[in-house]
């Protein structure tokens, strides 16, 4: 049964209390089912020796056969090493150790054939082996040779000697003797149709394969497995919510009306117009909305949000907007009170610089229904903040955002949930949205407003300054305004603001008498305003500042960003920040600056950029370089348990994996069915070994 997995590990022949404790300290693992889930991060290959000649420093951990020539020390002090000449038919490669010298120079002698495993690495015009494995050779090495699992491991436990040779043999032990409690818990239709191996066989090579295609057929299966258990359960979640979830229903849209025919200031775009269908079609529908509104920077998805607020508000209820910062939510109302003005509809900031006596005041209109909108940061969430009746919450930038704090806004409405819009700017990769928010419906507005001229973006070097400056001066004199970024070092903020002042001394040397603005995070609310106002009303004509502009700014007249260090930026945040001009009449253009020494994941950002504006390419590369932990921000990770399946790699595989969820899903609900029952139980043990899936979203 299941059950035996939750066996403590202390029980496992060779472990015992004292290792139990270092093993569930230091790798999370504490009962059988976590040991045979923590998998190799990789394979030493033994499969294969390689000749001298041939090994060079980008190869992985290889192998080589070769005969002790000489050893010596040579250095003194923390420059002492050990080195050895390992010689065979085609060249000599150096075998070098700086420390346990003494052991290993014992150990190894001349004239002896050994078998050397490590990685080369260069030496001036050289190769060496720093630290390799040394086995002597023997004439049934290459038979008992295989892939050899390399577990991901601790300098705490290595010191309590448990390496990995130590790890292997427990795991070892324990699939010995649970082989028969791993049950199968996919129906055999789903593994025939999809080429998947079986469990116990699957779990077998993922940790000691045969050859490297049995490990194919195991990483598949395990994948498939972890894939296809997430989706499912967000797919459950969804239809709970849907079945179970009550919402107010909105019908009245003759506000809508008054503004498309009054006060609209542009045309939607074809885009804007089937995400409003979509989202009044949940609003009018009886139950709760919980959708994500996708949208490139610069796609308008303030607007949209607006219009969905009149039909709440035609229908007697009161509206939310949320944004992650001061700077963002204060823009957020500018734009928003200029058609809530038109349409005579209270409307109300609340961030937390809002005075003590007007809080109170709106604290008092929200609970008496007379603020029909309210904008602000996370101050929307504290306590004292009461509604009369919140039927529509809008998130925007929702990456910003924890899982816990956004539900906090929902539960604003205690009678009945709100309907909840969350707005994001990141495009995020289909696989991604489909596991991430597989339990939201998606909207997306893939067009940008009409006549918007695509930016102009280019690479230049740190030592192009002067022409780029004399660039910047013919831009401003041309009427246009100018963002300055440099990014923020999270280590250091006192580094971070020197950075930023050298750059605006250097600036305002280079740009006598031109007036300039400085914004960063360490100034105060009212400080940053009071310069964005400056700029914005193009008082000032360059904008420095660290990334607190990074969402939102809406400044037309902006054509120009230029982004310092730009290789210490991750891609979305480039796209962001390039985001930001390019909404005006005028050419925009965006400049990477950067030193000329790249890392090639720096430099395929920076190309990235520079052939393409769609952020959707984008986020697909970012999600290959960065995986998608990091893309998504701390809050969600624990969502993405994911050990084997990679979703940039496995797109095609999650995709299957959701297609059988959805199936499942559709003719065994409640997975009644006897050939359901391994998926049943195994829902179960996932709920019981701690994933939290309640929390999500
Ligand atoms: P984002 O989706 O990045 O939040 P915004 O909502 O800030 O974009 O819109 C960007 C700019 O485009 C704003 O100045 C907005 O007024 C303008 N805009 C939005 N929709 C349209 C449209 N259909 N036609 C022209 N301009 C538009
Ligand atoms: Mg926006």
């Amino acid at each position: 049964m299941p059950d035996y997995f939750l066996s403590s590990i202390e029980y496992l022949k060779g472990v015992g209390p004292q290792r139990a404790l270092l093993l569930g300290k230091e790798l999370g693992i504490f009962t059988y089912h976590d040991l045979l889930h923590h998998y190799p991060n990789r394979y030493e290959d033994r499969t294969k020796f390689y000749a001298i000649k041939d090994i060079h420093e980008e190869m992985p951990y290889v192998q080589v056969r070769g005969v002790i020539k000489s050893k010596e020390l040579i250095g003194t002090g923390y420059k002492k090493r050990l080195v050895a000449q390992l010689e065979d038919k085609t060249g000599v490669l150096e075998l070098v150790w700086f420390q346990g010298i003494q052991w290993v120079s014992e150990k190894i002698k001349p004239g002896v054939e050994y078998v050397a495993f490590g990685k080369p690495s260069r030496f001036g015009y050289n190769f060496n082996m720093p630290h390799p494995e040394l086995d002597v050779w023997t004439d049934n090495f290459d038979k008992a040779q295989s892939l050899r699992p390399v577990y991901p491991l601790t300098e705490k436990l290595r010191a309590k000697y448990i390496d990995n040779k130590i790890l292997g043999k427990l795991v070892q032990e324990l699939l010995a003797q649970s082989k028969n409690h791993i049950i199968e818990t996919l129906p055999s239709s789903i593994l025939k149709k999809h080429e998947l191996i079986g469990k116990q066989h699957a779990m077998q090579n993922i940790h000691f394969p045969k050859d490297n295609l049995a490990l194919a057929s195991a990483q598949k299966r395990i994948k498939f497995d972890e894939l296809f258990f997430i989706q499912l359960k967000l797919l459950r979640l969804k239809h709970v919510r849907h079945v179970s979830f009550r919402g107010q229903i909105f019908s009245d849209s003759s506000l809508l009306t008054t503004f498309y025919n009054t006060h609209l200031p542009f045309p939607l775009t074809d885009a804007q117009k089937r995400v409003i269908k979509e989202i009044y079609a949940d609003m009018k529908s009886g139950k709760q909305m919980n959708r994500l509104l996708q949208g490139d920077v610069g796609s308008g998805k303030t607007i949209v949000g607006f219009i969905c607020m009149l039909l709440a508000i035609g229908s007697g209820a009161q509206c939310a907007l949320m944004a992650p910062t001061e700077i963002l939510a204060q823009q957020h109302y500018t734009n928003l009170k200029k058609h809530a003005d038109a349409m005579h509809l209270p409307i109300a900031l609340l961030t937390g610089s809002t005075k003590k006596s007007d809080r109170k005041n709106i604290h008092e209109g929200l609970l008496n229904g007379n603020i029909k909108i309210i904008v602000g940061t996370h101050a929307l969430l504290e306590d004292p903040v009461q509604f009369k009746n919140l039927g529509l919450a809008v998130i925007d930038e929702q990456h910003r955002f924890g899982v816990a704090q956004r539900s906090k806004l929902w539960k604003k409405n205690e009678k009945i949930m709100p309907h909840v819009l969350v707005m994001t700017a990141t495009p995020i990769p289909r696989t991604l949205a489909m596991t991430l928010y597989g339990d939201l419906d998606i909207s997306i507005i893939d067009q940008l407003p009409a006549g918007r001229k695509p930016i102009k973006t280019v690479h230049r070097f740190d030592s192009h300054r002067l022409q780029v400056n004399q660039f910047l001066r013919e831009q401003i004199e041309a009427g246009q305004q100018v963002y300055v970024v440099y990014p923020l070092i999270e280590e250091s903020e006192k580094l971070d603001l020197k950075h930023l002042m050298d750059g605006y001394e250097s600036i305002s040397r280079a740009f006598p008498g031109v007036p300039l603005s400085i914004v960063h995070g360490q100034m105060k609310a009212a400080d940053k305003e009071y310069e964005m106002q400056r700029f914005k009303k193009g008082e000032t004509k360059i904008m420095v500042a660290t990334t607190v502009i990074e969402v939102g700014v809406d400044v037309p007249n902006a054509s120009v960003m230029v982004i310092e260090n730009a290789e210490r930026f991750g891609l979305s945040q480039l796209h962001q920040l390039r985001g930001r001009v390019g909404r005006g009449a005028a050419q925009s253009f965006c400049i990477l600056m950067t030193d000329v020494k790249l890392s090639a994941d720096s430099r395929t950002r920076i190309n990235t950029m520079v052939q393409t504006n769609n952020g959707f390419e984008i986020a697909e590369t970012d999600l290959r370089l960065r995986g998608p932990g990091d893309l998504t921000g701390t809050q969600q990770s624990g969502v993405l348990d994911l050990q084997l399946a990679d979703l940039a790699k496995d797109q095609q595989l999650l995709q299957l994996a959701r297609e059988e969820a959805i199936h499942l899903l559709e003719t065994d609900p409640e997975l009644e069915k006897p050939e359901h029952h391994g998926i049943r139980d195994a829902v179960r043990i996932n709920k019981k070994s701690g994933l939290s899936w309640s929390k999500i979203s």
